[in-house]
C-alpha cells in the first residue's frame, strides 16, 4: 500500500500535524473537522514546547525530540513561527538534575544577576533559575493552520463543518467514515479528535479512558516587552503573546465562585501587577477554559486498536509540545509499517481493548 487513502479525524494541531507527515509521504489524506481548524482545546493553550515538564517517565522518549522535530518544522514551513525565547523556572522543589545536561535540552543553573539581566522588569529576581535557552512557545491556531496549509499543498483534503457521526469497520474491509455531510471509506482512519474520542469509540464497545481536564488561560492586555522569556513559578506561568499581550495559563479549581476561573484570574493579575515594574497598566481581556484530552494514566494514547486495527488514536496530553514528533512517527508506522520504539508505552491495548 503505497498511496494508501487515510482519514484524519480532527483538525486540531495534533491532527493538523499528522495530516501534514502523512501527505508530505504521498498518502491520499482527507482531514474531517466537526467545527474550524484549532476550535478544540488547541485555542485555548498556552503552547509552551516544553519537553521536561511533569510527566509519566515513559513518555521522555518522544517528548525529549519536540525541540529537534519543531527546528525541522521551521526548515520545511517557512511560515510556521516559534518564539525561542527560552524558558525561566522557578519552584521551590527545583534542584539540579541529570536532564540539565540531555543533549539538545541543556538548561543552565542562573544567579540573581543573570536572571536580573534576562527580565528586567521581575521586581525581585530569586537566588537562582533554570533557563532552558532552547525552549520556545507558539501560536497553536497559527501553527495548526501552517500544517494544514502545508497538508493541503501536497494534495491534502480539509472538510471543515464536517463532524464524523459513526465509524463503520468490519475485519479487513475499508473503514467507513458517516458524517454529517456523506460517507467516507478509508484504508486508515486517525482519532485525533481529542476529548470527542471517547464518544466516537463507544459504539464499538472501546472503552477509552480519556477524561476533560479543565484549565484556564488567561489573556492580558500589557506594555509589550514586559515580560521577555516564558517564565514559570508557583504563581505564574506567564509569556508574551505574538500580538504583543501576555498569556497566562493557570490551575482549574472549581467551576464557579471564590476557586472559580474568574476568581483565579483575579488573583493571577494581582501577581503579574505585584510581580512586575511597569505592570500597572496590565489588564485581563478574558479568561478561557480549555478541556485538555487526559488518558487516565497521563500517557498518550498512540497507536491501532487491537480489536480494529484501521482505527489508529492519537490522544494526548501536552499536544503542543509532541505534535510534530507525533505526526512524523505516525506517518512512518501508518506507511512503512514500522513500529516506534518511542511509541511502545503509548499503545492503546494497555488499557486491555
Ligand atoms: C490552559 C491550557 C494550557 C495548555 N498549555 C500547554 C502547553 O503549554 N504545552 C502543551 O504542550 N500543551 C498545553 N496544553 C494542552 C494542549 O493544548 C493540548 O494537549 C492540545 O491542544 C491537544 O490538541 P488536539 O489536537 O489533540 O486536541 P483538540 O485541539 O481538542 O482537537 C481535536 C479536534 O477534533 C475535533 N473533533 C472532535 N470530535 C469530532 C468528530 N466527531 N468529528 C470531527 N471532528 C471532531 C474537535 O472539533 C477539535 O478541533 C494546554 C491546554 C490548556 C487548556
Amino acid at each position: 500500500m503505497n498511496h494508501p487513502r487515510i482519514v484524519v479525524l480532527g483538525a486540531g494541531i495534533v491532527g493538523a500535524s499528522i495530516a501534514y507527515h502523512l501527505a508530505r509521504q504521498g498518502a491520499e489524506v482527507t482531514v474531517l473537522e466537526q467545527s474550524s481548524p484549532g476550535s478544540g482545546v488547541t485555542a485555548h493553550s498556552f503552547a509552551w514546547i516544553n519537553p521536561l515538564g511533569e510527566f509519566p517517565a515513559a513518555a521522555r522518549p518522544l517528548r525529549t525530540q519536540a525541540l529537534a522535530d519543531y527546528r525541522r518544522l521551521e526548515q520545511e514551513l517557512p511560515d510556521l513561527q516559534i518564539n525561542w525565547s527560552g524558558a525561566l523556572c522557578y519552584h521551590p522543589e527545583d534542584v539540579p538534575s541529570a536532564d540539565d545536561q540531555q543533549p539538545g535540552l541543556a538548561r543552565q543553573w542562573l544567579d540573581q544577576d543573570r536572571i536580573g539581566q534576562l527580565e528586567p522588569n521581575l521586581r525581585q529576581p530569586p537566588e537562582r533559575a533554570r533557563f532552558a535557552p532552547g525552549e520556545g512557545s507558539l501560536d497553536p491556531l497559527a501553527v495548526t493552520d501552517c500544517l494544514l496549509e502545508g497538508a493541503r499543498r501536497h494534495g491534502a483534503r480539509i472538510l471543515l463543518q464536517t463532524a464524523a457521526l459513526e465509524l463503520q469497520v468490519q475485519g479487513q474491509e475499508p473503514v467507513r467514515v458517516i458524517t454529517s455531510t456523506g460517507v467516507h471509506q478509508a484504508d486508515h482512519v486517525v482519532l485525533a479528535t481529542g476529548c470527542g474520542t471517547p464518544a466516537l469509540l463507544a459504539p464499538l464497545g472501546i472503552e477509552l479512558p480519556v477524561q476533560p481536564s479543565p484549565s484556564i488561560l488567561l489573556r492580558l492586555d500589557a506594555p509589550p516587552g514586559l515580560v521577555k522569556t516564558l517564565v514559570s513559578n508557583d504563581l505564574l506561568e506567564i509569556r508574551e503573546a505574538s500580538d504583543g499581550s501576555l498569556l497566562a495559563a493557570e490551575d482549574y479549581i472549581d467551576a464557579q465562585g471564590p476557586q472559580g476561573p474568574q476568581a483565579i484570574a483575579e488573583q493571577a493579575l494581582a501577581s503579574i501587577h505585584q510581580s512586575f515594574r511597569g505592570a500597572e497598566s496590565v489588564t485581563l481581556r478574558s479568561v478561557e477554559v480549555g478541556q485538555r484530552p487526559m488518558p487516565v494514566d497521563q500517557l498518550p494514547v498512540i497507536g491501532p486498536c487491537h480489536t480494529h486495527p484501521r482505527l489508529y488514536l492519537a490522544v494526548m496530553h501536552a499536544g503542543v509540545t509532541l505534535a510534530p514528533t507525533v505526526g512524523r512517527l505516525i506517518c512512518q508506522e501508518l506507511l512503512q509499517a514500522r513500529q516506534c520504539a518511542e511509541l511502545a508505552p503509548c499503545r492503546p491495548d494497555r488499557f486491555g481493548h
